[in-house]
Parts: structure tokens; C-alpha cells; sequence
């Protein structure tokens, strides 16, 4: 089998992080990718790192206690419906479930694993899939997310290995707990490529919210118009993230994964397929190895097609760490196919692409494109005419030790 140096980390206990079973949010979306890639032959056992729970000090690296607090309580169900609301917990979205506080520890414990399996020189890359909840606030849940795993491993490489970190997060819903956490850090640049605010959750990430402070200029939104397909899509995500990463060079890149920008997923109106999916993690790959000595850690996010989109868009990103995109040549293997046919309830994808004739057709395709262009000015403006920054690296601030 042919791997590369990267690590996959999950265990069956992130499966505790389920709402319940009507919830979009679904840890089978895991289980689907990780099949997927054992029947393709692509994922060596020994390459699964068993992520640890989080402790409550590493939680409160970027929550309050009182909101940890408040999650221990609602996972116990003690927690009044009045003082809930006030945390975000007990909502339509974001519901108690029982033993919610280990269950979110453990997501946030595997991006941390992640960050440590690159950090401390034993893989170059890391992809943890359970992570990617990006809508967690200091003492609030949102849109799913309890705690912030990114947002908290972020701080974590700050304080730990005095990393700077170039945050890339395309899932279709603006990045908004990861960037409200470093909003004036000098240390943390945040790109999030997204669906406008204009009709979708959480209504936020415009290219006006440039940072504060001294973090002023490196917090950086393309808020894409509705109905953007991958032409435009990888336009933006790849001007941004080049004149990003070019501009703060980061030690390491953490990117967010969320699958949920295809124009299947249920929740969100980008016209994405699977193309952009495949060049997500190229690019990210490739400039990671380019800046940063090949430094990265992807987690997952969104995804709410969990049977023709995530599986698929997930495993992609494997496959470009491992240098195994081969594969995507390949027809879908029968054997997963088979092995949940009857359990889905549409028909499951025979190929890694999405077949051509089947994308939907979008007639404002020239002005969509036009607007997005647009958007990539003004949102990539201050950059454009700052000083890029030249600070030493992880590694010569090592050798400089
Ligand atoms: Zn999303
Ligand atoms: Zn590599």
C-alpha cells in the first residue's frame, strides 16, 4: 500500500457527538468515509491515531468555565431551559444530548492530536475529520458546534509551540468562532471562503470584517454569491489562500473542510460538485509543502449529503495527503457501495466525479462570477497594499533556540 507521511485521526468514541438521529449533523458521515477509503485500499490501520479527550484546561484555552460548566450540566440534563438558552444549548440546533461534554471534548482532544502528530515532527501532515466546528463562541454554542476545536488548537499551537497559523476554512458557512476568537492576534490569520451572510447562517463574514487592532488586515472573507459554481468557487479560494499564505507566512496551514458548498447539500445554496473538492486539498497540499515544510492539518466541518457528497469529498482529502489521487480514477468500489446501498435512501455515486450532465444549470453564471471578482478586490485590498510579513519560521526560530 502507498502511503505518505501523513496521520488519520478517529476512534468510535467521536460517534458520541450525535444530537440525534433527525439531526443534519451526523457522525455516520465518518464511518462512511473511513470505509470508503479501507475498500479502496487506501488507508493503512496503522496510520489511525486514537485522538484523546481534551481537558478542561486545554477547553478553557479559549471557553469560559461557566460555559463548560453549562455543557457538563446539559449533558446531564440539570441545566434550567432559561440559563441554556443563554449558553445556546437546549436550541433546535444545537440540543442537549447526554454526555455532551465528553463527546465534544473528544473532537476537540482529536484536532489536538492532529496538531501534535505534525508539530512534534512525526508526520508531516495530520486530517482529523471529527473536527471542523467553527461556529463555537468563548461562552456560546452555535450552528452544532460546542466547543471550538480549531479556535482551540489554534491557541494551543500559539502557546505550545509558538506557531502562527494560516486558518483556510471553505465550508459554505462563514468561519465566524474562529475568527471572532483571533479578531486583533497579529499571530493568526483566518481566511474563510463562504455563501454570503445575505440569507444563510450565521449571516456574518462580509469583506468588511478585516480584523482589529493589531490583527487588523489578517482576517480576511469572500462572501460568494449564491449559486457559485467551481469555476469561481476555486477562483477565489485559490487567489485568497495564494496572496495569504504569501502575505503572513504561516508555520503551519489548518484548513476546514466542510463538504457542505456542493450543490446536493441540503442546507446552503453554493452550486459547487465534486471538482472543487478535489482541489481544495491540492491546493492546500501544495502550498503547505511550499511555506511551511509541509505542515497541515485538515479537519472536516460541515456536510449535510452524507451519503453522495461527504463520503466522497472527505476521502478526496486523504488521498491528496497521501499522494494516493490515483484513485479518484477509479471507479467507487462496489464493496462500499454494496455495503450501504440499502441503507441509503438515494443512489449512491458509481464515480469520484460527479457526472457532468447532471450539475444543475445556472443562467446568471457571468454575473455571479463577475460579483465574485469583485468581492476578491475588496476583500484581499489591504493585503494587496500592506507590507508582506517576513518573520523568522517555526523552524529557524528553532534552530535559532
Ligand atoms: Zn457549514
Ligand atoms: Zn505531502
Amino acid at each position: 500500500m502507498k502511503t505518505a507521511d501523513a496521520a488519520f485521526v478517529y476512534s468510535i468514541e467521536e460517534h458520541s457527538y450525535h444530537f440525534h438521529d433527525k439531526h443534519p449533523f451526523n457522525p455516520l458521515r465518518l464511518t462512511l468515509t473511513k470505509d470508503l477509503l479501507e475498500a479502496c485500499n487506501s488507508l493503512d490501520t496503522n496510520k489511525i491515531l486514537k485522538p484523546r479527550k481534551a481537558t478542561e484546561e486545554e477547553l478553557a484555552l479559549v471557553h469560559d468555565l461557566a460555559f463548560i460548566d453549562a455543557v457538563k450540566l446539559a449533558g446531564a440534563n440539570k441545566l434550567s431551559a432559561e440559563k441554556a438558552r443563554s449558553y445556546g444549548l437546549g436550541t433546535d440546533d444545537t440540543p442537549f444530548f447526554n454526555d455532551m461534554h465528553n463527546a465534544a471534548s473528544y473532537l476537540v482532544g482529536g484536532t489536538l492530536t492532529a496538531v501534535d502528530a505534525v508539530m512534534n515532527g512525526s508526520y508531516s501532515h495530520a486530517i482529523h475529520l471529527g473536527g471542523g466546528l467553527h461556529h463555537g463562541f468563548k461562552g456560546k454554542a452555535s450552528g452544532f458546534c460546542i466547543y471550538n476545536d480549531s479556535a482551540i488548537a489554534i491557541e494551543y499551537l500559539k502557546q505550545k509551540y509558538q506557531a502562527r497559523v494560516l486558518y483556510v476554512d471553505t465550508d459554505a458557512h462563514h468561519g465566524d468562532g474562529v475568527q471572532w476568537s483571533f479578531y486583533d492576534d497579529p499571530d493568526v490569520f483566518t481566511l474563510s471562503v463562504h455563501e454570503t451572510g445575505r440569507y444563510l447562517f450565521p449571516g456574518t463574514g462580509s469583506v468588511t470584517e478585516k480584523g482589529a487592532g493589531a490583527g487588523y488586515g489578517l482576517k480576511v472573507n469572500i462572501p460568494l454569491e449564491a449559486f457559485t459554481e467551481d469555476d469561481s468557487f476555486l477562483e477565489s479560494y485559490e487567489t485568497a489562500f495564494r496572496e495569504a499564505v504569501d502575505f503572513f507566512r504561516p508555520d503551519l496551514i489548518l484548513t476546514v473542510n466542510g463538504a457542505d458548498s456542493h450543490y446536493l447539500d441540503p442546507l446552503t445554496h453554493l452550486h459547487t460538485s465534486l471538482k472543487s473538492f478535489h482541489f481544495i486539498p491540492k491546493l492546500a497540499h501544495e502550498l503547505a509543502h511550499e511555506y511551511c515544510e509541509g505542515r497541515w492539518v485538515a479537519v472536516g466541518g460541515g456536510g449535510y449529503d452524507h451519503w453522495r457528497v461527504v463520503p466522497r469529498a472527505w476521502a478526496s482529502i486523504w488521498l491528496e495527503m497521501t499522494n494516493q489521487t490515483d484513485v479518484l480514477n477509479q471507479p467507487i468500489p462496489q464493496t462500499w457501495i454494496e455495503q450501504w446501498q440499502d441503507h441509503a435512501d438515494v443512489q449512491l455515486p458509481q464515480s469520484w466525479y460527479d457526472d457532468e450532465k447532471m450539475l444543475p444549470v445556472v443562467p446568471r453564471k457571468p454575473i455571479i462570477t463577475a460579483r465574485n471578482q469583485q468581492t476578491i478586490e475588496k476583500a484581499l485590498f489591504h493585503i494587496r497594499n500592506e507590507k508582506p510579513s517576513r518573520r523568522p519560521s517555526f523552524t529557524q526560530k528553532n534552530n535559532l533556540c
